[in-house]
């Protein structure tokens, strides 16, 4: 690192290109307009790429989406595309769409395939989405569960879940839904739990999903956009 890049006063601040990111993804941070990591993409990003899993102690407006999205999406583009190999769960159709977005505008200039499915609307233009081949995932419970009983969806490739507003889907009552898509997911794989506040419930959840994570808390005052 060169102190030199950093103005007087500054914080000691990591950029994108040191944490390790493919300049496909670079190009797209930048055309985004992010100048630098907030803190919970800058200790997110280099954990996941190598494929640990974590406990991420973040709300909304951290960056957190970024967090995980962008070392996914680096992970998806380096392997074997047109199988569900990541799956994002969400507690709600907003945030389901509005990962699915952030995931096409990080990956623009990659090959990585998204399909978002929610409850509350027709299963038919999601079920082709899901027939055409998709690699990330991101899906509400309920509706997931409802395709994975269709048979329209298959995990045999799944290598990393991501809980995400874990807190939201625990109070929205969404925990034995999650609980039965956890069992019918392979057991060897990356995990990565996010919630903005840990509840003794969402502990057990860790516990019970998260294998020798990494515990990240950035807090309150981490927020890029206050
Ligand atoms: P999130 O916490 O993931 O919901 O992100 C909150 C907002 O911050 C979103 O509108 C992002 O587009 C924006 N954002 C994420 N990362 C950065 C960054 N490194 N620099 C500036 N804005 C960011």
């Amino acid at each position: 690192r060169d102190p030199g890049r950093y103005g007087e006063g500054e914080d000691f601040l990591t950029t994108f290109t040191e944490l390790g990111l493919m300049p496909e993804l670079l190009r797209a941070v930048r055309d985004a307009k992010y100048d630098t990591p907030t803190p919970v993409q800058a200790q997110a990003i280099p954990l996941v790429l190598c494929g640990g899993d974590v406990l991420a102690c973040a709300q909304t407006g951290t960056g957190k989406t970024a967090g995980f999205l962008l070392p996914l999406l680096q992970r998806l583009a380096r392997e074997e595309r047109g199988r569900v190999r990541a799956l994002v769960l969400t507690p709600t159709r907003e945030l389901a769409t509005q990962i699915g977005e952030c995931a096409r505008t990080y990956g623009k200039y990659l090959q990585v395939r998204t399909a978002v499915v929610f409850g509350g609307v027709s299963l038919g233009a999601q079920v082709e989405q899901l027939c055409r081949g998709a690699d990330l995932l991101v899906a509400t419970p309920g509706r997931l569960l409802d395709h994975m009983k269709r048979g329209t969806v298959a995990f045999s490739a799944l290598n990393v879940l991501v809980l995400d507003e874990a807190d939201r889907m625990l109070d929205m009552g969404f925990l034995p839904d999650v609980r039965r898509i956890l069992r019918a997911l392979p057991a060897v794989r990356q995990t990565l739990l996010f919630s903005a506040t840990m509840p003794q419930e969402i502990e057990r959840l860790a516990r019970e999903t998260l294998r020798a994570p990494v515990v990240i808390d950035v807090g309150r005052r981490a927020t890029p956009v206050a």
